[in-house]
């Protein structure tokens, strides 16, 4: 079934400390105001084990921002998709567009992180996204089926399993949101790339989130589309108030 989902990626921020005081208002706000859509928190991993324990899953899930590409062995500074599964997590950020660009990942990397991220029964949110010059050259929709190759290997069955996150890179961390009529275009354009290759009744239940400076103000006018099934968020994940007003934005 498709969901709407809300889903916060601190990036590297917040202490410890500080990440488990959000966590703590964050499911006191939420048991206050039952949320209209799933709620997921990405953290840093050393956060995960402390995190996980302080939700209500039924209001709250847990996620990593990345998972390593190998099962395990010597891969010093990698934390692989076992050890995030273990702290209680159940989702994991993959393919985001600051690890492409800053850490090299590549499609096949990223085919074989959704498949451990599976394999240890972690829900990946698999980002996918165009930058500026791909955007004014017209190739948004090229760029996006390219980058869906990570996930066309999988089986109809596993693919059912994950979220996918369109994040033009553009609007990330620059306050310019794509327009909601461009939102809805390439979400429409990306789920007819899962009916290709999966059918129809795959691709309905897909959930695609948007991302690139969503915020309380822009939200609604968002997720009131389609095609567009709620939002990754980074800088206004890291504020209760700002994060709360745009899971409002489903009520
Ligand atoms: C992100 O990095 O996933 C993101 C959407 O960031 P921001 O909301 O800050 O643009």
């Amino acid at each position: 079934m498709r969901k709407n989902i809300v889903a916060g990626n601190w990036k590297m921020n917040k202490t410890l400390c500080e990440g488990i005081s959000f966590a703590k208002e964050l499911n006191d706000a939420l048991t206050a105001d039952a949320p209209h859509c799933d709620v997921v928190i990405c953290t840093p991993f050393i956060h995960l084990a402390s995190v996980a324990p302080l939700v209500a899953p039924a209001k709250i899930g847990v996620g990593a921002e990345n998972c390593a590409d190998k099962v395990s062995g010597a891969y010093t500074g990698e934390v692989s998709a076992a050890m995030v599964a273990s702290t209680g997590a159940t989702y994991v950020i993959l393919g985001h567009s600051e690890r492409r660009a800053y850490y090299g990942e590549t499609v096949a990397m990223l085919e074989e992180k959704v498949k451990l991220a599976l394999a240890n029964g972690l829900v990946p949110i698999f980002c996918i996204g165009e930058v500026l010059e791909e955007r004014e050259a017209g190739k948004q929709n090229e760029v996006v089926a390219a980058q869906m190759a990570s996930v066309f290997s999988l089986s109809a069955e596993d693919f059912s399993k994950i979220i996918l996150a369109y994040e033009p890179v553009w609007a990330i961390g620059t306050g310019k949101t794509a327009t909601p009529a461009q939102a809805q275009e390439i979400h429409a354009y990306i789920r007819s790339l899962v009916a290709d290759k999966y059918g129809k009744e795959i691709a309905d239940d897909c959930s695609i989130l948007y991302g690139g400076s969503c915020k309380p103000s822009n939200a609604k006018e968002l997720f009131v589309n389609p095609d567009v099934d709620g939002g990754l968020i980074g800088g206004a994940a890291l504020t209760i108030a700002d994060f709360k007003g745009i899971i409002d934005a489903f009520k």
